[in-house]
Parts: structure tokens; C-alpha cells; sequence
């Protein structure tokens, strides 16, 4: 019993040296990841359920490393946040995304472009004005871009979040609760947002048609956002059952590998073009 408990704890301790050797490898080398160009934007369509078309895309960000392969945002976006990297890397996104959307409209692709902001940024007092200024630059009309952040992240410093909200709405930026159903929002604070959308994260998507509870948190989510007058965007929808349960229920937009996987420009430009062609 003795031997297989230190063995047992060697595993441990090996896998948690390899976790540290990596997260120490992740962070020596995501500080040249923007210079050397290693990092893309991937685009996910958003389809409008009433209009039957792909009205709005996505940004996810994707790093390719020459030696690691892909490493997920997951893994890497909350070490940007601890290393302070998230402002360069948050505004090379907003260019990258902002720049994309204003060559597809200038191409008659009219698509509202979603960008995924996280907790540090809304540190950055000269946010608005920077997104205001790449906009303009890019000759993006402003309500086409749509800025996501988490509910946990809105609701952590509600009074400064709700500052920033304001200087860009001010601007004409959209604005969407991400995750929702997984922080604790307060209904006043929701209220008081006063946001475009609210995305339902996708743990209640995922087993929607076999589960009542999910079907009861989808439903008064949606009634929540219907008396907010807010949109409601459902995130990790998989199947054509998904879909029209959605649907049903009065959903507004639906996101997920059903419509389509999060791809380069080049590979979701037909796919989008064959949901919008009448
Ligand atoms: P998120 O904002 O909630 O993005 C949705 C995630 O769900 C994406 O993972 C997407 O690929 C995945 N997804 C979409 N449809 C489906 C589906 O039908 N089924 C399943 N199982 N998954 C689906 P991804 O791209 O790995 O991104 C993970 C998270 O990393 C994002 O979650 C977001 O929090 C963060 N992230 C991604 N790009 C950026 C970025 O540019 N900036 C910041 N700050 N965070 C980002
Ligand atoms: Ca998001
Ligand atoms: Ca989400
Ligand atoms: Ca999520």
C-alpha cells in the first residue's frame, strides 16, 4: 500500500511539474506570439431564427505555435490577463475583426462583428475611444460591432463596467452579455446595462431537449430578455432539434457547430453566402 502510494503521488507530481514547465513555456513565448504573427481571428456565424440568415459573426481568437501546436484561448487568454498582455493582444483583435467586417462590407456583406472582451481591458480607461477611432479608420459604421463580455465579469465590478457601457454606447457600439446563466446577475444590474443582447451560455443548451430544468432556465431567460427588451443569442447549438426548439420558444439568433464551426475569413465566407442567398 505504501509503494503504490508513492507512486501514485510520483504521477502527480510529475504531470504537475509537466503543467508547470508548460505554463512557464506559454508564458516565455505569448510574449512574442503578436510580433511573430502566430495569432488569427477564426469567425462563428450568428443566425437570426426569424430572418433565416447568418446576420452577425464571432471573433475567436487562434494561436499557433511552431513548436506547441494549437493552444487554446482557453489556456492562454487568462495568462495574457495575469501578464498584462490582454491590452495588446485585446487590441490587435478589435483591428484584426474591425478591419475584417469593414472588407466584407465594403463587399455588400453586411455582418455585425462580436468581440470577446475580458476582465483587464475594462481597466483600460481609453477603450471607447481607441474601438471608436479603429472604427473610423476603418470606415465601420458603429453599430455593427458588438462587444462581448461575461456575465461574471459585468456583475464582479458592476459600477465600472457600467461606465464603460455607457462611453460605448455613446458610440453606437453593441453591446452583449456573454455566458449568461452562469455568473449571478442581479436583475436590477441587468436592467440598469441596458444591453443589445444576452447570450445563454451554451451549459443550457447542450442538454436542452431532454431536460426540463434547462427548458424552465432557457424560457425565463428569454422572458427576462423579451420585458428588457434585449436579444437573445443561444451559444452551442449542435443539432437541427436544437434549432427549432429555439425557435419555438422564441428564440432571437442561434450560434453554434450546427450553423457552423468557427473558421478562417476565406472558409466561412461560402458558407455564410449559401445561408443568405434568396
Ligand atoms: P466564448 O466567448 O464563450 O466562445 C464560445 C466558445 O464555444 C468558442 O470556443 C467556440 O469555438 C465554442 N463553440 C461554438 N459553438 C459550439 C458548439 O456548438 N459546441 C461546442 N461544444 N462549442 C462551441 P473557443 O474559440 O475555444 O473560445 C473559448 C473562450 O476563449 C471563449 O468563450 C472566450 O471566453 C475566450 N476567447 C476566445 N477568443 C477571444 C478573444 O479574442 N479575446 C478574449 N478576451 N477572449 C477570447
Ligand atoms: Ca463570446
Ligand atoms: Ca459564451
Ligand atoms: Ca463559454
Amino acid at each position: 500500500a505504501k509503494q503504490s502510494g508513492s507512486s501514485r503521488f510520483k504521477v502527480y507530481d510529475e504531470s504537475c511539474q509537466q503543467n508547470f514547465a508548460r505554463r512557464l513555456y506559454i508564458e516565455s513565448e505569448l510574449r512574442y506570439a503578436l510580433e511573430r504573427g502566430q495569432f488569427t481571428l477564426f469567425y462563428q456565424p450568428q443566425f437570426d431564427l426569424r430572418l433565416n440568415r447568418v446576420v452577425g459573426v464571432e471573433a475567436l481568437i487562434r494561436w499557433q505555435h511552431p513548436e506547441m501546436g494549437f493552444v487554446p484561448p482557453m489556456e492562454f487568454i487568462p495568462i495574457a490577463e495575469q501578464m498584462e498582455l490582454i491590452h495588446a493582444i485585446g487590441y490587435w483583435v478589435a483591428e484584426e475583426a474591425i478591419s475584417q467586417a469593414a472588407r466584407w462590407h465594403r463587399q455588400g456583406v453586411q455582418l455585425r462583428m462580436g468581440i470577446n472582451l475580458s476582465a483587464r481591458q475594462f481597466s483600460d480607461e481609453r477603450l471607447a475611444d481607441k474601438l471608436g477611432r479603429m472604427l473610423k479608420k476603418a470606415g465601420l459604421p458603429t453599430e455593427y460591432l458588438d462587444v462581448e463580455i461575461t456575465e461574471s465579469v459585468a456583475m464582479e465590478s458592476p459600477e465600472r463596467v457600467l461606465q464603460l457601457l455607457a462611453k460605448l454606447q455613446e458610440q453606437g457600439v453593441k453591446v452583449a452579455i456573454d455566458d449568461f446563466g452562469t455568473g449571478y446577475s442581479s436583475l436590477e444590474y441587468l436592467q440598469k446595462f441596458d444591453v443589445e443582447f444576452i447570450k445563454i451560455d451554451q451549459a443550457f443548451v447542450r442538454n436542452l431537449l431532454g431536460n426540463k430544468a434547462d427548458q424552465g432556465i432557457v424560457k425565463a431567460v428569454l422572458g427576462i430578455a423579451e420585458s428588457l427588451e434585449m436579444r437573445v443569442i443561444a451559444e452551442g447549438v449542435e443539432s437541427a432539434e436544437e434549432l427549432e426548439l429555439l425557435r419555438a420558444l422564441g428564440c432571437d439568433e442561434i450560434q453554434g457547430y450546427y450553423i457552423s464551426r468557427p473558421l478562417p475569413p476565406a472558409e466561412i465566407e461560402p458558407i455564410i453566402e449559401g445561408y443568405n442567398q434568396d
